[in-house]
């Protein structure tokens, strides 16, 4: 760029009648619109960008009222709307609606600036037009809205995927005990003694059961307008219910593990739906037993801390990666180093939601190698 010295100029008249013309070059090649304006708000210069914006042609902004660019200050009659809004644009701006010739309305970046000439006040307002701006800001918006609803999408697909094939390989095991059996049953049912005969009935029931349980599993994690309402609850002695319980599985693993109870002298009582709560309480411990070695003893601990009462159910077994704790509690999720121990990855996911429905919690401690902890807090009844 190049400048003359003022010395070289003659003639004043010219002098600024060069730079007015040099001022005007540069503000009709402004992207920005700039328009000034009186305290009335009446235009008296715009420039080249700013009528294009607003959709004028030549000079026909000039002498104009602001009001015409602005629908906010359409009614304004006594111009306290536009000192309002001078307030509110002035120094950094601000965005508002413009309004073409057209009647169009568009989004506008407004700013305007105060200037003191011969005791009166002139504006100075520099206009962005938004509209391309606003359309990128929607179109990133909308593939963001996208991308979060494909994720979504994909989300559930795995969680499909992963049920369909959890359900078919859980359901197959027990389908394929049952089919042998009858058909141990058809072939040589009538050479079979009777002990014999029972024993397969027995397994036909025992697999039937199992089924049962994991349908009822799958609905009762399906079923996400589970409120609560539907418990059918009764206060119960907590220490008698965890006995039983660890009597029970004691049976059915045929004393080979060692299950040992801890209570207190406390009578502990809580308001639980008992089917419910044995569901929860037993997949604690059947986790505890199988992703244990098979001499190491499976302690629950019953204890009452202010009007609550705390089962702990820890063992010494395989512990659990820190990785995958975060997501231990979600349906079908299994830690990464259960090998070849069979399960589905639902019983954490029901037992937490009966916590969930009982006003309790279930959380986890657990070191990989050395053995987890499973403590459950239930509100105590009573207290
Ligand atoms: P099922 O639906 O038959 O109970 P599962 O036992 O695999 O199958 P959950 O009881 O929900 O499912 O447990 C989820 C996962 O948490 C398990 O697969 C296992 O990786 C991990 N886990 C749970 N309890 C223990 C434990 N006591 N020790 C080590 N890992 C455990
Ligand atoms: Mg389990």
């Amino acid at each position: 760029m190049s400048h003359r010295n003022v010395t070289d100029m003659a003639n004043p008249q010219q002098e600024l009648e060069t730079s007015k013309q040099l001022l005007e070059a540069i503000l009709d090649n402004l992207v920005d619109g700039i328009l000034t304006f009186d305290e009335k708000g009446v235009i008296q210069l715009v420039n080249r960008a700013g009528v294009y914006i607003f959709g004028y042609e030549g000079d026909e902004l000039i002498g104009q009222n602001i009001r015409i660019l602005i629908p906010s200050l359409a009614n304004d009659a006594s111009q306290k709307e536009l000192k309002e809004l001078l307030k509110q644009v002035s120094g950094l701006g601000d965005e508002l609606e413009g309004q073409r010739k057209d009647g169009r309305i568009f989004p506008m970046y407004f700013a305007v600036s105060e200037v003191n000439l011969d005791h009166q006040k002139v504006y100075t307002a520099i206009i962005q037009d938004f509209t391309e701006r606003k359309f990128m800001e929607a179109q990133v918006w909308e593939k963001e809205r996208l991308n979060i609803e494909l994720e979504k999408e994909r989300g559930l697909r795995d969680v499909k995927n992963s049920f369909i094939s959890m359900m078919s390989h859980d359901l197959k095991t027990p389908l394929a005990a049952i089919r042998l059996a009858s058909s141990m049953l058809r072939n040589y049912g009538d050479r079979s003694s009777a002990e014999e005969k029972e024993e397969t009935y027995d397994t036909i029931d025992q697999q039937v059961e199992h089924l049962t349980e994991l349908i009822n599993d799958v609905m009762i994690i399906s079923r996400q307008d589970f409120t609560g309402a539907e418990l059918d609850r009764e206060i119960i002695d907590l220490e008698t219910y965890c006995r039983d319980i660890i009597e029970e599985l004691q049976l059915a693993y045929r004393m080979k593990r060692t299950l040992n109870f801890n209570g207190t002298d406390r009578r502990i009582e809580a308001l639980i739906d008992v089917k419910m709560m044995r569901r929860a309480l037993t997949n604690l411990l059947t986790n505890a037993i199988k992703y244990s070695p098979e001499g190491a003893p499976v302690n629950m601990e019953l204890a009452y801390a202010d009007c609550q009462a705390i089962i702990k159910i820890s063992d010494h077994g395989i512990g659990i990666p820190q990785e995958d704790l975060p997501r231990l509690f979600e349906p079908f999720s299994r830690a990464s180093n259960v090998g070849g121990i069979p399960g589905t990855g639902l019983g954490l996911a029901i037992a937490k939601q009966a916590m969930d429905l009982h006003g309790g919690s279930i959380t986890v401690a657990s070191e990989l190698g050395k053995g987890t902890t499973f403590t459950i807090i239930l509100p105590a009844e009573d207290c």
